[in-house]
């Protein structure tokens, strides 16, 4: 996504989160979050390698990489898997992950929680696609940020963490809580310094990833399985930092 168009979501989203409506920003990823691309990769490997694998079988086993890591022809899976990211047909119209669509309905549910952006690794070429998407299954009609071309994919951690820092800095949220499944985008949000942002990981679809629970939640991260627990998670999140920033009373008005 351009500069340009950044700043001008984070004026708009100044507008929504600085006037006191909304204390809590929820920043969402898109893949094995939201939506849930698995049985699309499944045929593209059958299509392409020969291979019969089952969406419950890439699930346990973390995703597609794990499994084809140590295989010859691992170099062609990273050649595909590159060109259907960028693929619009491969980033449209895909189903929502089991319960993300009623997660996302209670969080804004919560007093003073509003989804403030989507945040992705998808490239910006399928920018509107996923956007679109995400609106045909009743998600918030939100921006998407999608990774911009000098970007690796190797490197999606820490732009992650670059937007929400900036994002923190532009529009001074009360709050930040990050749903995302990529295990790897707490470990960044230390060298940040900022104490806004709270990763919330989500397991989902993926749910053997594998995970240091204990280093996540010496960052106030907390890693749960499934999005049923997620309101929960957060409305007790909410509770703890806004006891810690504005005393009891204040959080109740
Ligand atoms: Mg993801």
């Amino acid at each position: 996504m351009a500069r340009s168009e950044l700043s001008d979501w984070w004026d708009e989203l100044s507008a929504t989160f600085h006037d006191g409506r909304y204390r809590c920003a929820l920043v969402l990823d898109v893949d094995e979050t939201l939506l849930n691309p698995l049985e699309r990769w499944r045929d593209a490997v059958a299509r392409d390698f020969h291979l019969e694998l089952t969406v419950d079988e890439i699930e346990a086993a973390g995703g597609l990489d794990p499994m084809l890591r140590y295989r010859s022809d691992y170099v062609d899976f990273v050649a595909l898997a590159n060109r259907l990211r960028g693929d619009l047909a491969f980033n449209s119209d895909l189903p929502a992950v089991e319960g993300a669509l009623d997660g996302v309905r209670a969080l804004e549910r919560l007093s003073k929680v509003k989804v403030a952006f989507y945040l992705t690794t998808r490239p910006d070429v399928v920018r509107l696609e996923t956007s679109e998407n995400l609106r045909a299954v009743g998600f918030p009609d939100r921006p998407v940020i999608t990774r911009p071309v000098h970007v690796s994919r190797d490197q999606t951690a820490e732009w992650k963490a670059d937007v929400l820092v900036e994002f923190v800095t532009m529009v001074r949220p009360t709050l930040v809580i990050v749903v995302d499944d990529n295990p790897n985008l707490a470990a960044h949000i230390p060298a940040m310094k900022i104490n806004l942002l709270r990763p919330l990981l989500l397991l989902g679809p993926l749910s053997n990833a594998v995970v240091d629970r204990e280093a996540f939640e010496e960052l106030h991260g907390v890693p749960t399985a499934s999005w049923p627990d997620v309101p929960r998670i957060v409305e007790t999140m909410l509770d703890e930092e806004f006891d810690r920033m504005f005393g009891e009373d204040d959080r109740r008005d």
